[in-house]
């Protein structure tokens, strides 16, 4: 268990490094970021910065050397880079979870052996392969790059297999996996926390909008079909955690189709369709995942009241700020992001127990 005072680490300097660093700062803890990007909306809230590269081998240990434990909020950080630190100071989930996170076939064919269901996939290492793929797969399919997809990027859909061509040429000819357009009736996440004992809580599953791949709204309660197929996506995502001996919060995202829940993907952190437990959750995922990290109890995950809606703003969205804080039962939060870009998240906003006014 770590005392209060003790440095926490997170790799990545992100809108959720932000958000963990201020959960972790409520327990007492200090936070240092570690993140190559010159701006770090993190470490606008932290004491300790470093701005460094993940290969920064000199840089890495100094930062271990500062840290009584180490975490990340992104999940492209080189697996490399987490088993460095690994031979310094405690990091918490461990290297196993991100690198199985960050292939997609590795992802798919772990949660299949567990058990799981993954949509119905095939490796595409290459053009040549994409003919096979599509002939044992069918059409609609999607085609996804193995590595460094996120919101929808690295992904082509293929209506029939005329549009392997095209696919291919528009994922950049990477590595890729095919899969079977799953016929879902809505898209849910399952997100847990476990503990360093091996405590694991659940929050409440939402039933998650996106748009153009990005996710837009996440909400509670969840229509019928989610609520149903909750506990068995949980039992999967369980599985995924104890065969990890995973410590912190882990998502996993869902198809909720007539045939029971369809596994999508998995994030080895903090999730944006969990910014709704800072105000909607007795202890939020962000509080968890340090009270994790740290050796701490876990706090209850119950949901404070219904119903629960998180939107995003993203790109163009983040000036309605003014009008969200109007409405008086609305939870803005401004991620302080220099950059306005389409596409881009730059804050969100919660109500609980009340619906958005518009
Ligand atoms: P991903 O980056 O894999 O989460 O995909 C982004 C979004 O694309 C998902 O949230 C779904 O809306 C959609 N999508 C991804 N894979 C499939 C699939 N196999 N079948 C249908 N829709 C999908």
């Amino acid at each position: 268990m770590l005392p209060p005072g003790s440095t926490i680490g997170i790799l990545g300097g992100g809108q959720l490094g932000r958000m963990l660093a201020v959960a972790a700062a409520q327990l007492g803890f200090k936070v240092h970021i570690y993140a190559p990007d010159a701006e770090s909306v993190a470490a606008e809230v932290t004491a300790h910065h470093s701005q460094a590269a993940w290969d920064d081998e000199p840089r890495l240990a100094a930062f271990a050397a500062a840290c009584d434990a180490v975490t990340f909020e992104f999940e492209n950080v080189p697996v490399d880079t987490v088993r460095f630190l690994s031979g310094h100071v405690a990091v918490r989930p461990g290297a196993a979870g991100l690198e199985i996170a960050q292939d997609r076939l590795t992802e798919k064919s772990f949660v299949a052996d567990l058990g799981g269901r993954p949509a119905p996939f095939a490796a595409v290492p290459g053009r040549a392969a994409l003919d096979g793929a599509i002939a044992g797969i069918g059409t609609p399919a999607i085609l996804k790059t193995v590595r460094m997809g996120y919101d929808g990027k690295g992904q082509a859909r293929l209506a029939t297999s005329e549009d392997a061509d095209t696919a291919w040429e528009s994922i950049g000819r990477h590595s890729a996996v095919l899969e079977g357009f799953v016929d879902f009736a809505h898209e849910f996440s399952v997100i847990l926390v476990r503990g360093i004992d091996g405590e694991i809580r659940y929050w409440d599953s939402t039933v998650n909008v996106h748009d153009a791949g990005i996710l837009a709204t996440a909400s509670l309660p969840p229509p019928p079909i989610v609520l149903e197929q909750q506990d068995a996506a949980r039992a999967m995502m369980a599985g995924i955690a104890d065969a990890l001996d995973y410590v912190g919060v882990l998502t996993g995202e869902f198809f909720a189709t007539d045939d029971g829940p369809v596994f999508n993907e998995m994030a080895p952190r903090v999730h944006n369709s969990g910014h709704w437990t800072i105000e909607g959750a007795e202890t939020s995922q962000f509080e968890n995942h340090i009270r994790a990290v740290a050796g701490l109890p876990l706090g209850s995950t119950a949901t404070r009241a219904l119903p629960v809606t998180m939107r995003n703003l993203i790109g163009a969205d983040i000036a309605a700020v003014p009008d969200l804080l109007a409405d008086p039962h609305c939870h803005v939060h401004h991620y302080s992001k220099t950059e306005v870009r389409p596409g881009r998240k730059l804050g969100h906003a919660t109500w609980v127990g009340s619906e958005p006014a518009a």
